[in-house]
């Protein structure tokens, strides 16, 4: 190659074409350990990601008994996460039901048998994305239009969550905070006022669960798995 520029220009792509390729390559490889260091949202009780990852059996026995139809299990693309429990808060939350179900089915302990209430979960944290978005922060009205279609209504207790949030049309949003299905949801979930604009304000005893996420209905609600109060607001 005679031509010096032209050969500058090819050594710079080929340094780059290594990079990238590296990169992507390895990619395939280092994903599923970013997303489990980044944090899986798992049902309540989850054991941390190592250890819950060394002794759920994948048995789905926490799936088969969630009355919410709130747990997926991890397919091939999650690779050595596959077959273990999810919650995808933004489909259906965990609505932290009386007795734990799911941890009661588990037979490994991956859901921590001695976890019996909110105060003993900590799946995660809300926090919110977009506040511009919010129909409260905007002042406008819940519309028909605006509300999800739910996961799943198969059940008298998702019926009465679709019953509930249907409750909101032509009234203004407080969805995320009244639905919160933590005991004490105040000191999870409420909704404050500043410079006369309403919205939600996540608070300290927020557990991940995902439930303000699944129904906000402009989405503007997110969860930080694994992550604590003190990580997200400190
Ligand atoms: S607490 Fe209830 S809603 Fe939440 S994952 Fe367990 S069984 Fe499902
Ligand atoms: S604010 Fe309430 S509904 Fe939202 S994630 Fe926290 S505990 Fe769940
Ligand atoms: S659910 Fe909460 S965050 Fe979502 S639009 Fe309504 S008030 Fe705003």
């Amino acid at each position: 190659m005679k031509n010096p520029q032209r050969r500058e220009a090819l050594k710079t792509w080929t340094a780059y074409a290594v990079f990238f390729g590296a990169l992507f390559g390895g990619g395939i490889y280092i994903s599923p350990r970013l997303y489990a260091k980044n944090g899986y949202l798992r049902p309540p009780g989850a054991l941390d990601e190592k250890e819950f990852l060394a002794t759920c059996i994948k048995c789905g026995q926490c799936l088969q008994v969630c009355p919410y139809h709130s747990i997926n299990m991890y397919d091939i693309t999650q690779l050595n996460s596959i077959g273990t429990p999810y919650i995808n808060a933004n489909e259906r939350g965990c609505y932290l039901c009386d007795l734990l179900p799911c941890i009661l089915a588990c037979p490994t302990g991956s859901l921590r048998h001695e976890v019996n209430s909110a105060d003993d979960i900590s799946m995660g944290m809300a926090y919110i994305n977009d506040i511009e978005n919010c129909l409260a922060f905007m002042g406008k009205r819940v519309e028909k239009e605006d509300l999800k279609t739910l996961r799943s209504n198969q059940n008298e207790r998702e019926a009465a969550v679709l019953e509930n949030i249907q409750s909101y049309i032509g009234k203004e949003c407080a969805i995320c905070a009244d639905m919160c299905p933590h005991p004490d949801k105040i000191n999870a979930i409420e909704m404050t006022i500043q410079n006369g604009k309403i919205f939600p304000k996540i608070n300290q005893k927020c557990v991940g669960c995902g439930v303000c996420a699944e129904l906000c209905p402009t989405s503007v609600i997110f969860i930080a798995a694994r992550k604590t109060y003190e990580e997200i607001y400190a």
